[in-house]
């Protein structure tokens, strides 16, 4: 536990150099020497390389750098470095205490993860971001969504398109769009959201369906929302409740003929899909039990009034007359086979896995994301592009998500090579 938690301190100060103002120090120099460097650029390992940073960018990589005296020097011998990882559905609590947001962000942070994107956004994340982006606060980049739209939040076609001219003039980066909305109330903010061009992301409401969501140009879509209800002959004349979350009820009648039509339609109009199959595989498995999650270290880090709640949801769900543990396993399948399909058919992947939500811990769980997308058929290097180079492309950075001279030094420092065990993303230096 103690080494675990130096470990979290330690990639925290590597991981901080990116930050300007947070130490004084950030205009020293930092060299990792003897360290094996994921570029991410290219599937390969550059063995035993010196890495200079300078200013908060990676300046230099080669066998013999000269660096000055004042230089922080990290021995790095056996390790391996990546650029830092990218959570695309992440959580920041919404409401206005700084402290719970400090501490989801520490947890992030502390696992490599460099960039998030909090998926349900509060007017409080707007300062949350201007005060990460100073230095005031410790935390990844930071990306928000404003507000939910949703059944509740928005009734009408003309609230609809309010709702997202607020959001636009208000900084957000995304809309963040949730079950409920109809066709009308989804139709104006879509139509409205790409007239004054604020992308929109999220769930697919089950009265849109994917194919009108896909129609409208979602800049990602999150779950694989809508996915497979898409495949299931006689969806629209079925109820929400008897579908259930993401189909996982209605997937044993899925005709996967469709597969080819959906990854298609999301390559043409160049959709990404954020899976977040850590939620299946961990809330909706019946195999994953509360034992099996409190077994793990991660869970310790998760109060126990989020984690009682977590265990009432993975009851409630098992409680449900309609939950059948076979056919769930089939679903869960099913989905890994879209994944793999998605990732084959050169349908965008980003990385992301809803923490924290259900048995999802901040930041380990995105390491545990990675895996679930190997266990889906993608290989480690494909999977770590989802949590790199991907993010940098779907958020137009050109000098993000690779290691290479220029490039932000968002590092994560570890001890086994995550190209030959995925699961070495995981294990940091100490
Ligand atoms: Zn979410």
């Amino acid at each position: 536990m103690c080494s675990r938690l130096l470990a979290l301190i330690l990639v925290l100060s590597v991981i901080t150099l990116h930050s300007q103002n947070l130490i004084d120090s950030s205009q020293r120099e930092i060299v990792f020497t003897s360290v094996n460097v994921i570029p991410m650029d290219r599937e390969q390992v550059l063995e035993n390389q010196m890495v200079l940073v300078k200013n908060g960018l990676v300046s230099a990589i080669g066998k013999n750098i000269k660096y000055s005296k004042e230089a922080l020097v990290i021995d790095a011998k056996g390790k391996y470095l990546m650029p830092g990882l990218a959570e695309m559905h992440a959580h920041v609590p919404p409401n206005d205490n700084l402290e719970s947001h400090k501490e989801v962000l520490f947890l992030f942070a502390a696992n490599g993860i460099t960039t998030i994107r909090g998926m349900l956004g509060h007017p409080s994340h707007l300062t949350l971001r201007a005060k990460i982006n100073s230095g005031e606060v410790l935390g990844p980049r930071f990306y928000t969504t404003g507000p939910s739209f949703n059944g509740l939040s928005v009734k009408t076609a003309e609230r609809g398109s309010e709702m997202v001219r607020e959001q636009k003039a208000a900084g957000y980066d995304y809309l963040n769009l949730h079950p409920g909305l109809t066709k009308e109330t989804f139709g104006a903010i879509s139509t409205t959201a790409n007239e004054i061009r604020i992308p929109f992301v999220g769930h697919v409401a089950f009265g849109v369906g994917v194919w009108r969501a896909i129609d409208a140009g979602y800049s990602s879509i999150d779950h694989m929302d809508g996915f497979v209800e898409a495949m299931v002959p006689g969806i629209e004349s079925m109820v929400e409740q008897k579908a259930g979350l993401f189909g996982m009820f209605v997937a044993d009648k899925a005709d996967e003929s469709v597969i080819p039509k959906l990854m298609k339609e999301l390559k043409d109009k160049n959709i990404w899909v954020v899976p977040t199959q850590s939620l299946a595989d961990r809330w909706f498995d019946s195999a994953f039990t509360p034992e099996v999650f409190l077994a793990d270290p991660d869970s310790k880090y998760m109060n126990k009034q989020i984690v009682d709640q977590w265990i009432d949801s993975k009851k409630n769900l098992m409680a449900n007359p309609q939950y059948d543990a076979a056919k769930i396993e089939n679903f869960i399948k099913l989905r890994r086979k879209l994944i793999y399909e998605c990732q084959k058919n050169g349908v965008g992947l980003l990385l992301g896995c809803d923490a924290p939500q259900i048995f999802n811990v901040p930041g380990f769980s995105t390491h545990n994301e990675l895996k679930y997308l190997v266990d889906a058929g993608l290989t480690p290097y494909e999977a770590l592009q989802t949590g790199t180079v991907n993010v940098a492309k779907y958020l137009k950075l050109t000098n993000a998500g690779t290691i290479r001279p220029g490039a932000v030094a968002d590092l994560l420092l570890m001890d086994g090579n995550p190209l030959a065990d995925i699961t070495n993303s995981k294990k940091w230096l100490v």
